[in-house]
């Protein structure tokens, strides 16, 4: 848990591993911290791929939905998140309830550089805030 701290709080002024171009203190930072709700499902989505960057388990679980959550996280040894993609966005603007959101994530594994697209569906929870419900790989 502290040494989760501690990342979060490295990381401060460095660029968000998500590619927003932002500081990651002005991006993602905040919603890892719990000073901030992500207002759309992309914003979960980003800070989602940053959490898994950063090892930060406690966050990944707090942001699944319940009926899907897994009881816990294992981090690949030796696998290291190169980059995110925002490929499509479908609906999971503030006012809406649910929303997708495609997108492409590379990785390396060794000397391989991978990567993955997926489709995230994100539901609100009973406070209304986003959370992240399934996924399927395309
Ligand atoms: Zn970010």
């Amino acid at each position: 848990m502290n040494e989760s701290k501690n990342r979060i709080a490295d990381h401060g002024q460095k660029p968000c591993l998500c590619g927003s171009g932002k500081l990651y203190a002005e991006c993602c930072q905040p919603f890892h911290l719990k000073q901030q709700y992500p207002l759309t499902a992309e914003q979960l989505m980003r800070s989602r791929y940053v959490a898994y960057a950063l090892h930060l388990e406690s966050y990944l679980l707090d942001t699944w939905a319940e009926t899907s959550r897994p009881a816990n996280i294992e981090f690949e040894n030796g696998l290291s998140w190169q980059g995110l993609q925002i490929l499509k966005t479908q609906k999971g603007r503030k006012k809406d309830k649910q929303g997708w959101v495609t997108f492409r994530a590379l990785y390396q594994v060794g000397l391989n550089q991978e990567s993955m697209t997926e489709i995230s569906r994100f539901i609100r929870d009973a406070n209304q805030n986003w959370v992240y419900l399934e996924g399927q790989f395309i």
